[in-house]
């Protein structure tokens, strides 16, 4: 991971009009509203029949990256993800809100010892069970679902998480999320919209699940609340903006030093006493104003060419947050044409390789005398080993990713 240290700053990561913002429902969410337009029936899954079926119209006419073996290899690198927790069903497979598999003689009592020392070895499990960036932050409520498909998330002054027949209850006892980053397959994120940049997006699900049930279990073995989670339960991005992990850009996506947007995100929730990361400031709002790639090569013309507002553009929007707001159930429709989903906006973002010439071309300054955010970037990432080799002439070569962990 990249130190932060030349990026933290003390500015708030979002701007929020208290007046508009509410906690966001997974029902306003684009698979669950384009599913019920489609299919009449409500569920996260029901949005991906259409794709299913474009998926077998690919198959049976041989369709050169998304042929039957293009589908077989990104089908096998998402099976530890179905089996874990389903891309993140709060509560639910190994997802469960309880220790797993702890004696309980460990759950009872938590360790003592001091804030620092905890956040170092939450840190370096993390990064044991495959982590490739770890941040910490108080747990923001404003990011927590304010409910799942039916059952609302409710905070209370209880001992346990639980859930009841009618809702989630979180302990107001859990104060505090680790999130974590795993690196997506840049070459295979490069094909979008092929197959193989779907695969390189299940492997990182299977590797989120595997990295939220562990920590979850570390967490729990050393007395403490664990509440592992993938996409459910909170919101991931912010989560991670306020761990200062990285910045959201106009494409809606987190963009970090390490590997732009090519990451996915999980996060634990915890009553452990940590001592939270700051957020950070690359330059993102500046460069993404005068950025339009990933505006531009977008097929459903989803993503916004003007300044970041408070206003949503669709019913899946959460408005009172000031950014670029995507037209969701547009992004989805050309996953459903498409037969599998688009990483576009990913792989044409400049921040996923590092500096490549082409991009000054469109750029109207410079705006530092180090260079723009983009160069300050490259330069970290050639130093901490992320490339190869960064000629300015050409798009860098970055290195495979490493896996130090599980
Ligand atoms: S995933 Fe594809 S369709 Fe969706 S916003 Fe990105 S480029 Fe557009
Ligand atoms: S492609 Fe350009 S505008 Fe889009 S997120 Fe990346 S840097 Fe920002």
């Amino acid at each position: 991971m990249i130190p932060r240290s030349q990026y933290t700053t003390d500015k708030p990561a979002y701007e929020v009009d208290q007046e508009v913002f509410r906690r966001f429902p997974v029902p306003k969410q684009a698979f669950v509203t384009l599913g019920q337009k489609d299919t009449g029936q409500t569920g996260i899954l029901y949005s991906l029949e259409k794709m299913f079926a474009a998926m077998g119209n690919n198959i049976m006419k041989n369709t050169p990256g998304k042929t039957r073996l293009d589908y077989a290899l990104h089908l096998g690198a998402n099976a530890v993800n179905m089996v874990l927790g389903e891309y993140g069903l709060p509560n639910s497979h190994f997802l469960k809100w309880e220790p797993l598999f702890i004696p309980e003689l460990l759950t009872e009592r938590p360790v003592e010892t001091d804030p620092e020392t905890l956040t170092e070895l939450v840190k370096n499990a993390a990064n044991v069970y495959g982590s490739d960036m770890t941040g910490i932050t108080g747990l923001d409520k404003k990011w927590v679902y304010s409910q799942d498909l039916e059952k609302p998330f409710v905070f209370q002054d209880v001992a346990k998480p639980a859930e009841t027949e009618n809702e989630f209850i979180i302990p107001d006892s859990v104060t505090h999320a680790i999130v974590m980053g795993v690196g997506m397959n840049m070459d295979f994120i490069d094909t979008s919209p092929a197959v193989l940049a779907s695969t390189a997006a299940s492997v990182g699900y299977s590797r989120m699940g595997i990295l939220a049930v562990s920590l979850a279990e570390f967490i729990r073995s050393l007395g403490y609340i664990a509440i592992p989670c993938m996409n459910d339960t909170a919101l991931s991005i912010p989560l991670a903006v306020d761990a200062g992990l990285g910045e959201i850009g106009r494409h809606g996506l987190l963009i970090t030093p390490e590997f732009g947007s090519s990451v996915r995100l999980c996060k634990v929730l915890t009553n452990m006493p940590l001592i939270p990361d700051k957020p950070i400031d690359m330059g993102m709002t500046d460069f993404c104003n005068q950025c339009l790639l990933c505006a531009d090569v977008c097929p459903s013309s989803a993503i916004s060419k003007g300044k970041p507002t408070f206003d949503g553009v669709c019913e899946n929007n959460n408005p009172g947050i000031k950014k670029w707001y995507i037209d969701a159930e547009a992004c989805l429709k050309f996953w459903q044409i498409n037969g599998t989903d688009c990483a576009q906006c990913i792989s044409v973002c400049p921040f996923t390789y590092g500096y490549e010439w082409s991009q000054c071309v469109k750029c109207e300054r410079c705006e530092t005398t180090q260079g723009c955010a983009l160069h300050v970037v490259t330069f970290l990432r050639q130093k901490y080993g992320y490339i190869k080799d960064a000629h300015w002439g050409s798009r860098p070569v970055n290195n495979p990713l490493l896996r130090t962990g599980l």
